[in-house]
């Protein structure tokens, strides 16, 4: 007999999965309660293919978006969002990272548009559909879902898209940004995030379209790669005071809801770099006065292979694998990880973000510069958001905790 589900609930002591808010956290505001830190998810695509999402032609097209695709793999889509429900993220993120134009002409010719918004769209069903399931489990748990907006040409290539921008101008990006946030809303997000933009010019862009839209209804969270690197890749931490005043001028000139900004899918440490100048610049104090909170959610791999850009080919999907070859349970109790699915992949997984690494990187956002949302980029799942859980839902309870952290169980 199969081992049955069983989903895993946390009684929470505080609200968790409502607006991501600086108000109360924060060296500024006193005392810190990580309690009152929203933990977001993890990496999707990795999940998706520890699942079984195939990396053939089609992945190596469209990545994490084949699972939209193909009718069979919707499930894993539903499953992977549980996953990290089940772990206690109480904020996920729809798997809409790859439903972007440029993959999507390449994949699918001139006429690419309407597939990519049904795409866009059925992301956030399956969201909910994750949520409904999760709650039904669990009942009142609170579950935020965040519609991802990503870079329209490539990540990690702000040289890239200063071309794309050159060749292309500024409507190209207008246009599918605005379209991309409607396809989200009608999916029936709760929330738009901006993930991973290359620069400033991006997120202008992707801002102007829900200005036009007069999106002034739901929350906007704007993250940026958190490197913040200059069209020769090399990382220009010392901009991010300039970056916060950017997005604090728009929210203020284009009436837009902006809750936080974050930072995404970079070393932890130029992550911390970017946050010492904002707080040397006075940019957290300003953020603070402005309701603009701040999100965390770091890259876990080695950093080599973003230095030379990014190729989504060449990930590896496992999640922990180590250059030592240690690896940690993922998914299923019980279950090794898989091995490397790309073998000859560049990218491999810090050793030293394991298990409590990456937490205590959360743990000093939160603490000592009032991150009010943390979690992972690539090379975080489960089992890494189950570490930032476990370091700072302390009054948290497991509905059993002889199961804690494990995501199922066989019954
Ligand atoms: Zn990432």
């Amino acid at each position: 007999m199969p081992p049955v589900r069983r989903a895993h609930c946390f009684l929470h002591l505080l609200t968790m999965g409502g607006a991501f808010s600086n108000e109360k956290a924060g060296p500024a505001a006193g005392m810190t309660d990580l309690r009152e830190t929203t933990i977001l998810d993890g990496s999707t695509g990795y999940v998706l293919l520890s699942k079984g999402l195939p990396e053939d032609d089609m992945f190596q097209k469209i990545w994490s978006a084949y699972a939209l695709l193909e009718e069979r793999y919707h499930s894993l889509v539903v499953q992977t969002h549980k996953a990290y429900m089940e772990v206690g993220a109480t904020s996920v993120t729809t798997n809409s990272y790859a439903t972007q134009p440029t993959y999507y002409e390449k994949a699918f010719g001139d006429e690419f548009e309407p597939l990519m918004l049904q795409h866009v769209e059925l992301s956030a069903r399956l969201a909910a559909q994750a949520r409904e399931e999760h709650v039904t489990a669990c009942p009142g748990a609170q579950i935020r879902i965040l519609g991802s907006l990503p870079p329209l040409v490539e990540s990690h290539r702000p040289d890239m898209f200063a071309t794309a921008l050159a060749d292309k101008g500024e409507e190209f990006f207008v246009h599918h940004y605005g379209q991309l946030a409607l396809a989200l809303l009608k999916g029936g997000v709760d929330a738009l995030l901006f993930e991973t933009l290359n620069s400033w010019e991006e997120a202008r862009l992707g801002l102007e379209a829900l200005r036009r839209l007069k999106i002034n209804h739901v929350p906007i969270i704007v993250s940026f790669e958190g490197s913040i690197r200059d069209e020769s890749l090399k990382p220009q931490t010392q901009l991010a005071p300039w970056l916060c005043d950017q997005v604090v001028q728009a929210k203020a000139e284009g009436a837009l809801p902006i809750e936080a900004i974050g930072w995404n899918c970079a070393p932890p440490e130029d992550i911390v770099d970017n946050l010492e100048a904002m707080k040397s610049a006075g940019a957290l104090d300003r953020l603070r006065e402005q309701g603009v909170g701040v999100v965390v959610y770091a890259n876990l791999h080695e950093r080599e292979v973003y230095d030379h850009g990014f190729d989504v080919g060449a990930v590896d999907a496992t999640e922990h694998s180590s250059p030592l070859g240690s690896s940690v349970k993922t998914g299923e109790a019980g279950e090794a990880s898989p091995p490397p699915s790309n073998p000859g992949s560049p990218i491999r997984k810090r050793a030293d973000l394991l298990g409590s690494g990456n937490a205590g990187f959360a743990v000093r956002f939160a603490r000592d510069f009032g991150a009010c949302a943390v979690g992972g980029c690539c090379g975080c799942g489960p089992e890494g958001i189950a570490d930032i859980h476990r370091h700072f839902k302390v009054g948290a309870v497991p509905e059993s905790p002889s199961l804690f952290p494990s995501i199922v169980t066989g019954g």
